[in-house]
């Protein structure tokens, strides 16, 4: 059953943490590294040489022979380039190992073949990475022996970004500085730094390995193009939070394991709605540390897959007609002595600075509800929003019965009086203990719901980093405190004013709360009513990123230039085209070379049926024959002429002019008849004998893991 580990000792084992850099490097070097990493002090080269000898010294001793700078570029993955510690060889045929602060602070891959959208001809190759030591560096053990991986920022030559990374940390700086300015004006003199703090749910499926080889469109696009529901689907809701198997288990263990060595704090586990879906959650962090934990707790659980011959995939929609998969992330504002200023405490009513930030981030969502829903735009997140179970392509704001309350007060006389109190929640037995419950039940609904202390925004798509979602709020919440602190600064009377300004945003922005159910189609009418921008696909989406309101809010907070974000946008739709391009290729591949010749033998087999069957008597009935060999010819005629359309429409993508006019061909065109092929295709995987069906049905792939 394996072996048991001590999780206090294995916990960041494999990490450069403060514990090991306070034991390991020279106190004054530690000090200064500190300032660095906590105020942001300009780190000078001697330092980094000295951190850099220690922390070589130290990956060694972990077993380590290459260090990586490892960043998270526009491709939706992270990417690496391994060096080894060795130097040129000496005048002995020996080696040294050496790591320079330079080596540690920088690094120059060849830039061109990482997309820029435009913001770098492709001659203008160099970018560079650079440390960000406020996310420690970890050792990584797999098949390439030890590599001490050192998180970094990416930027092209002149400075923009290419990365995930640096409008991550350029958005806590600006929320670090609005925030701080909010809290001196409640008195606040303490706190010297405010940081998002997020915590981020991932949802994965498990599939067996030998299955998954036998899916050409799993392997190529992470999704099945093709599959019939099975006669069970999730309808018996006897998944979520099941027994966990022991197969899954032992997996879960291992995942847990290699999470906690390398300093992620996996915490809870479980069953999730759909059969073989599961879902891993970590204590929160600091965003920027979150995102690069998120990155490798997705590595972890597609490696740890591997070894228990499985696959792990965290595609958004794996399988049409079955939940999908996505990512909550939970954010909050924490001061670095521990305050959260999303705490509304016991009386919410009485707490005028949380309610001020509440206000604030109801106005920064309503005014921005288009760039939260660009920031959660992934190609496979199509198929999730909206499509009742995950929230509905509409932003909204759930606040909960309390807090709704509160503001109803606000906007109604101006003050709130009282709060809603949480109930004993009584269960009729007298064993088991009455606790209170929380003011507020919960709405999974919601695609941004306040849950206790944090917002939870849940549209993330499981496979896409956190970074672009947290980027926006961290910004939009940012510009709704500077104006907020503008105008209360100015103020002759401060509390006259606070009391004025809560109450007009709660009366201004009150559109975007909704308390309802998200995926009633009613909703929908609702919401346009109200006038909240529903923007269904990616390709909808993508505008959001450049109108003048984003680009004037990203530039006055030195988050995105607006060559930045013009860059962004193009990689967007650069990103949607080749991915419908690449599924209706393998649709095209699958037919082709598998279902078409399936059909053609099972008929040929229905033929033969009928003759001998005939040939043996004249009066034996035959029609069941025939009517299969009737439908299943129709079937098959269905999806030749269907994969002719298709075949046409990527042909012609090629000559669609790049950027916005692809995608929009790709989601109007080539994805619609992607759909019409994949009709008849099920229907046939109904009627052909399960023994010739190419490929292992959807029973196979989420039944039997
Ligand atoms: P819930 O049950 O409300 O979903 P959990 O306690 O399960 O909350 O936490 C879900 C995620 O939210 C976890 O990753 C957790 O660490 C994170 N989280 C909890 N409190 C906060 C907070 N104040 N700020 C950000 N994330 C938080
Ligand atoms: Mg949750």
């Amino acid at each position: 059953m394996g072996e048991y580990i001590n999780v206090v000792e294995t916990f960041g084992c494999d990490v450069f943490n403060d514990s090991v850099m306070q034991a390991r490097l020279p106190k004054k070097v530690y000090r200064d590294l500190k300032k660095t990493i906590e105020e942001g002090k300009e780190l000078t080269m001697e330092i980094a040489d000295v951190v850099a000898h220690e922390m070589k010294e130290w990956a060694i001793e972990k077993g380590a022979t290459h260090y990586s700078h490892w960043f998270q570029p526009l491709t939706g993955v992270t990417a690496e380039k391994h060096d080894a510690f060795i130097t040129a060889p000496m005048d002995n045929g020996k080696v040294l190992m050496s790591f320079s602060g330079k080596e540690l602070i920088k690094g120059e891959p060849d830039a061109s073949s990482f997309p820029s959208g435009g913001l770098r001809a492709t001659f203008e190759a160099r970018g560079y990475t650079t440390w960000d030591c406020t996310s420690p560096a970890f050792v990584r053990h797999d098949a390439a022996g030890g590599t001490l991986c050192i998180p970094t920022a990416f930027c092209s030559y002149t400075g923009e970004a290419l990365d995930q990374k640096t409008p991550l940390l350029r958005s806590m700086q600006a929320i670090n500085t609005q925030a701080l300015r909010l809290i001196r004006l409640f008195g606040n003199t303490t706190s010297k730094k405010v940081t998002p703090s997020v915590g981020a749910e991932q949802e994965y499926f498990l599939i067996d390995k030998e299955k998954w080889m036998q899916r050409k469109d799993l392997i190529y696009t992470g999704r099945t193009l093709f599959g019939a529901m099975p006669p069970k689907g999730q309808e018996m809701d006897d998944h979520y939070l099941g027994t966990i198997r022991q197969r899954i288990s032992a997996y879960m263990k291992e995942v847990n394991e290699e999470c906690w060595k390398l300093g992620v704090a996996a915490k809870t586990q479980h069953n999730e709605v759909a059969p073989a879906q599961h879902e891993l959650a970590p204590i929160y962090a600091p965003a920027n540390i979150a995102a690069d934990h998120n990155q490798i707790m997705m590595r972890i659980l597609k490696k740890v897959a591997s070894r228990h011959g499985m696959r792990c995939l965290l595609h958004e929609k794996p399988f049409v007609g079955v939940n999908g998969s996505g990512k909550h992330n939970n954010w909050s504002l924490t001061t670095d002595d521990g305050i959260n200023l999303l705490e509304p405490g016991k009386t919410p009513h009485e707490n005028i600075q949380f309610l001020l930030v509440l206000t604030c981030i109801l106005k920064a969502v309503d005014i921005h509800a288009d760039l939260l829903r660009e920031s959660a735009a992934d190609v496979g997140n199509d198929h999730r929003l909206g499509g009742n179970e995950a929230p509905p392509a509409i932003v909204s704001v759930f606040l909960g019965e309390q807090l709704e309350d509160v503001l109803e007060q606000l906007i109604n006389t101006g003050t709130a009086t009282h709060s809603i109190k949480g109930q004993k929640l009584e269960t009729g037995v007298k064993t088991l203990p009455d606790f209170m419950k929380d003011a507020t039940d919960r709405n999974r609904t919601s695609p941004f719901a306040f849950t206790g202390n944090k917002f939870e925004f849940r549209m993330v798509g499981a496979r896409d980093s956190i970074s672009q979602c947290n980027v926006v709020m961290n910004t939009i919440v940012a510009e709704a405190f500077k104006e907020a602190c503008d105008r209360l600064e100015a103020a002759d009377d401060f509390d006259l004013a606070v009391h004025d300004l809560i109450k007009e945003y709660a009366s201004a922005h009150q559109r975007i709360v909704f308390n309802g159910n998200g995926y009633a189609p009613e909703w929908a009418e609702e919401a346009a009513k109200r006038g909240l921008p529903n923007l269904p696909s990616m390709v909808d989406a993508i505008p959001a990123l450049t109108t003048e309101k984003s680009v004037k809010l990203f530039e006055t907070f030195g988050v995105f230039t607006k060559a930045e974000l013009e860059s962004r946008a193009e990689i967007q739709y650069e990103i949607y085209a080749k991915a419908i391009n690449i599924e209706a290729k393998t649709m095209i591949d699958i037919a082709t070379k598998q279902i078409i010749p399936a059909v053609i033998k099972y008929t040929i087999v229905l033929a033969e049926s009928i003759n001998q069957v005939r040939s043996a008597g004249t009066d034996i009935d035959v029609s069941v024959q025939m009517d299969l060999l009737k439908r299943s010819s129709v079937l098959l005629r269905e999806t030749n002429e269907a994969m002719g359309a298709l075949k046409e429409q990527v042909e012609k993508i090629a000559s669609v002019p790049e950027g916005r006019e692809r995608a929009v061909f790709c989601r109007e065109q080539v994805f619609r008849d992607m759909n019409a092929l994949r009709k008849p295709v099920d229907e046939l995987e109904m009627i052909v004998d399960k023994e010739m069906w190419p490929m292992p049905s959807y029973g196979d792939l989420i039944f039997e893991v």
